[in-house]
């Protein structure tokens, strides 16, 4: 498999496989810059082990009244986005340039 920056885990694929690998996942702001650890077990528990967090983003929750997106990213070796590679281009084209991990 092709290591793209998109290189997705197989586990990323809901919160049940994440929390069985023992994933770390991290939520950060494209804008404001900030970030913080995700508890999956808590996140299960509010919607359910199915869920999701593959391709998904959500207006900022980390500052209040930030304008910015919140995104996710996992660790593995180093962190990773939590995205496929046709979500991040599209993303990138509606003005999302670059990331600093932190
Ligand atoms: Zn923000």
């Amino acid at each position: 498999m092709a290591k793209t920056r998109g290189y997705l885990r197989e586990y990323t694929r809901n919160l049940d496989a994440m929390i069985e690998a023992g994933a770390q996942v991290r939520v950060w702001c494209e804008f404001c810059k900030e970030a913080a650890d995700i508890d999956l077990v808590a996140l299960r528990a509010r919607v359910g082990g199915e869920f999701s967090l593959l391709n998904r983003r959500c207006r900022c929750r980390l500052t209040p009244d930030c304008p910015g997106w919140n995104r996710f990213s996992y660790l593995s070796g180093v962190m990773r986005h939590l995205a496929d590679d046709e979500t991040l281009a599209r993303w990138e084209a509606q003005g999302w340039a670059s990331v600093r991990w932190r």
